[in-house]
């Protein structure tokens, strides 16, 4: 059974970036004759609010985006992910680490672009100094990742490589303030919610690697993974909530109908060959997911008009 997913981050309404994301996870999921889950991913307590909640439900139903399972809420679920740490605890593969923000900026100097690579500072304390560090400061917990190449051949970016020790070293499973961090709950969701088809911004193909060694060590299947492209303004700078005229609330100013801004997304990105109004529904009879490879001029980035 193919099931796809959204899993917006309820921090703020929905920009035209994430109407992308949606529409395209909806379709490749729709296409295969398959379900689609809604998952909201409000771990980061202090910028998830209640009121994007509900407002991106109601957004997504306007839109004629429609979800089959859930919603799930990964704030519902920190017992799960505390006993997965138990178990990668167990299994000797996590470290305390009591690296501040201060500490981890000075010893990575990412490139634009890149995403910082942990130094491994914690990863060898002794016992002792993992004590007395504790006693002043909550670590936040990593898991030790091993120099090893993984390979994610990605329906629309082609086949990704990233040997984890390098491309992104020991990286967090949990915060200094208890928190589960996302790429572990990404990937017991995924798993645990049947999840098949992961349709997502290319900002996040990066993580990939990290998140099919995790499924490794849990015993999980690989799901298949699609990245597209980003939403970018003027400077090449992705889309954000900054970008006013690409909110949700704009989008319904400018278009006036559901219709007409799913068409006009769907002919900006190459899902349909004409930006015509139309519903997803419409856009379902005549998608095809190598016909829109071959129509991206650039998979990485698309400049929002
Ligand atoms: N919650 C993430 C976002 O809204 C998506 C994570 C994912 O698709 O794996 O950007």
């Amino acid at each position: 059974m193919l099931t796809g997913r959204f899993a917006p981050s309820p921090t703020g309404r929905m920009h035209a970036g994430n109407i992308y994301a949606a529409l395209m996870a909806w379709l490749v999921a729709k296409q295969g004759g398959g379900d689609v889950v809604l998952r909201i991913e409000d771990l980061d307590a202090e910028r998830s609010k209640p009121e994007y909640i509900e407002a991106i439900m109601r957004d997504f139903e306007y839109l004629g985006l429609t979800w089959d399972r859930g919603p799930y809420y990964q704030s519902d679920r920190r017992d799960v992910y505390e006993e997965a740490c138990r178990d990668l605890e167990s299994r000797g593969l996590l470290y305390p680490c009591f690296c501040t923000r201060a500490d981890l900026h000075a010893s990575s100097a990412p490139h634009r672009g890149e995403k910082a690579v942990y130094a491994g500072t914690c990863r060898h304390l002794t016992a002792e100094e993992r004590e007395k560090r504790a006693q002043v400061r909550n670590p936040a917990t990593r898991l030790a990742v091993p120099p090893e190449t993984y390979e994610v051949a990605d329906a629309v970016q082609g086949v990704y490589r990233q040997n984890l020790a390098e491309g992104c070293g020991d990286f967090l499973v949990r915060r200094s303030d208890g928190a589960h961090a996302y790429q572990l709950a990404v990937v017991i969701d995924d798993a645990e919610q049947g999840i098949t088809s992961v349709v997502r911004g290319v900002d996040l193909l990066c993580s990939t690697p990290q998140q099919l060694y995790l499924q490794d060590l849990l015993g999980f299947d690989h799901p298949a993974y699609a990245h597209i492209p980003l939403l970018v303004a003027e400077s090449n700078r992705r889309l954000s909530k900054r970008d006013r005229d690409a909110s949700i609330e704009s989008l319904i100013c400018r278009f006036k109908t559901p219709a007409a801004i799913i068409g006009h997304i769907a002919g900006l990105t190459g899902i349909a060959r004409c930006d015509d109004p139309a519903e997803p529904e419409d856009l379902l009879a005549q998608f095809d997911l190598a016909e829109y490879r071959a129509r991206l001029a650039d998979p990485v980035q698309i400049r929002w008009e």
